[in-house]
């Protein structure tokens, strides 16, 4: 018995739906873009479904999608014949949002209406922008290998609750009818639909089909039938030529794996041939994602084998501090039926994660030598943190990923200073990397450790995100020069310098003078410190704390003391 029963949005839905409709109005082609691309998803998991189950094609594997146009009915239906959606998948994808970041995503609305705008695209509006077009949308879908009796219908106005029930459905796959809101109707043109479908979706794999034009004759009568057309190039775009594509195809595709809004910082397109043959097309977004810092946050690259779509990739393809990396990785080299294990086991797999990672590092490398422009600025700033974690566990890859990383320091408050910069203005006889960590950048600056270095003119690499304490335990040295903290240990800067010697001399006078001053004050201490030193660090303030050099320093331990260590 179907029975037809109504249900409420989840609360976030609703929230979005209003918000996008609010700040996306000049940007309502995109419905189109996004529901393509969820067809075309819908029949790459088909595809790879059909590699171990055949059955599911059900004797029909030329998937594809078509748009169908009704100027009576004021109508536009988008029909795939992919993998479709069983009941719950229904439920659990639309009508719901399951993803990480969601409440992040609301904390950072603003309702600065451009801003916002930015935000979701960025947070991905997705099957919901139908709603831009539409005031009624319905939804219709059976999954791949169910019988017919199980068809869902789904309906809604997008005012916060939606009908849902059991119908019969004899083809597999999801069909979308927007019925068009007054002001949207002009998407009922095939001219426009075609431009819109040129722009967004000539990358997509399947072909999208629509009804051609009839052609008619003198006298206004019919000579030709309409017949039915292929829009798109429908060729995956990765395995062009790159002379052949353009930038405006190359971000359209990149819309559509990272699902963003915005065209990428960069990207990078190659074939590589050698023991194992791959291509990859791989993007930097130019903004972090909003699950950038969960644990459970989705790794960005897509693998296809001989251009089937296998698995939304995992750490197997590239390593979790390149997560951010968006796009896609095709080979020849594996099975088309490869499990998660064989994945996991695989020699080519661990050949072309290698590839992969070094020709992302070489990229974000050009980025950052390249003199014009400032996007590794922008690259830096958003995902900065994420090449510190590499430092630490990418062993092989250390040096040139330290070589990538930039500091504030006492010379610049951008974090903006290669290790390479720095080593560059060493002054004379200086053979270390100075650093200090703190909670903020302020906080290093005003570190009274700093005196002796303004004095003596040697800057000092302010170190103030969480990851540097664990950084600076991993990268002790940088192009034969050793790191250094300033606040812990013996400092020895006395053949740093033009006046070093006359600089020794006088220390050694002051700390003969100054010697049983400093007995006294160790008495008076006693067992508070572990010693008292005449110091070289100081030229204004009268004395300051400092760790030894095996000792966790102050930062540390506070950042320890705040996790309950
Ligand atoms: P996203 O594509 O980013 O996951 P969407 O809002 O576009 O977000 O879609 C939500 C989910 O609904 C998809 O992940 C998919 O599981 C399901 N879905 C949407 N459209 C289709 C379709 N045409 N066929 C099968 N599943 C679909
Ligand atoms: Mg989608």
């Amino acid at each position: 018995t179907a029975t037809k029963e109504t249900r409420a949005f989840q609360t976030e839905v609703k929230q979005l739906l209003d918000l996008m409709i609010h700040s996306l109005y000049s940007n309502k082609e995109i419905f189109l873009r996004e529901l393509i691309s969820n067809a075309s998803d819908a029949a790459d998991k088909l595809r790879f479904e059909a590699t171990t189950d055949d059955a599911l094609f059900e004797g029909d594997s030329d998937l594809h999608v078509f748009i169908a146009i009704d100027k009576d009915a004021k109508t536009i239906t988008i029909r795939d014949n992919g993998i479709g959606m069983n009941k719950d998948e229904v439920i659990a994808n639309i009508g719901t949002i399951a993803r990480s970041g969601t409440k992040e995503f609301f904390g950072q609305l603003s309702g600065d209406q451009e801003k916002d705008a930015h935000l979701i695209g960025q947070f991905g509006v997705g099957f919901y922008s139908s709603f831009l077009v539409a005031d009624r949308v319905t939804l219709k879908t059976r999954r791949a290998g169910l019988e017919k009796e199980h068809g869902v219908l789904w309906e809604s106005k997008g005012d916060g609750e939606y009908a849902i029930e059991t119908v019969e459905k004899i083809e597999r796959g999801t069909e979308i009818t927007l019925h068009l809101r007054d002001e949207a109707t002009d998407y009922l043109d095939d001219w426009k639909i075609k431009s819109i479908v040129h722009k967004y979706a000539d990358h997509i794999p399947f072909p999208i089909r629509m009804m051609g034009t009839a052609v008619s004759g003198d006298e206004g009568e019919e000579v030709k039938p309409a017949q039915v057309e292929t829009v798109n190039q429908a060729s995956a775009l990765w395995t062009r030529p790159k002379s052949e594509l353009t930038d405006e195809e190359y971000n359209n595709f990149y819309k559509h794996v990272g699902h963003d809004f915005e065209d990428p910082l960069a990207r990078m397109h190659q074939r590589l041939e050698g023991k194992y043959e791959y291509t990859l097309l791989l993007y930097l977004p130019k903004r972090a994602p909003f699950d950038l810092w969960q644990v459970e946050a989705k790794h960005g690259v897509k693998l296809y084998v001989r251009r089937v779509f296998i698995m939304e990739a995992t750490e197997e393809l590239l390593p979790r501090y390149l997560r951010f990396v968006r796009g896609v990785i095709d080979t020849n080299d594996l099975p088309l039926n490869v499990s998660r294990e064989i994945l996991q086991k695989s020699p080519a797999m661990d050949a072309m994660k290698k590839g992969a990672t070094k020709r992302v590092l070489g990229m974000l490398e050009e980025m950052a030598n390249a003199e014009e422009g400032d996007n590794y600025a922008t690259f830096w700033n958003e995902f900065g943190p994420c090449l510190k974690e590499g430092v630490i566990e990418d062993h092989a890859n250390r040096d040139k990923i330290a070589s990538l990383l930039r500091f504030a320091t006492t010379e610049s408050d951008k974090q903006s200073v290669s290790l390479a910069d720095y080593v560059g203005r060493m002054r004379e006889g200086q053979d270390t990397i100075y650093y200090i960590t703190a909670e903020s950048l302020a906080a290093a600056k005003h570190s009274p450790h700093l005196e002796v270095f303004r004095k003596k003119g040697i800057e000092v690499v302010l170190l103030h995100d969480r990851i540097d304490e664990w950084l600076t335990t991993h990268l002790t040295e940088f192009d034969g020069k050793k790191l250094q903290s300033i606040a812990k240990g013996e400092l020895d800067l006395s053949n740093i310098g033009e006046n070093a010697e006359e600089e020794k001399k006088e220390h050694a006078e002051k700390a003969k003078a100054a010697a049983p001053a400093v007995e006294k004050i160790k008495e008076a201490l006693g067992e508070k410190v572990k010693d008292v030193r005449i110091s070289d660090r100081l030229t204004e303030s009268p004395a300051c704390l400092i760790s030894d050099s095996f000792d966790i320093s102050n930062n540390l331990e506070r950042i320890l003391k705040q996790a309950g260590q």
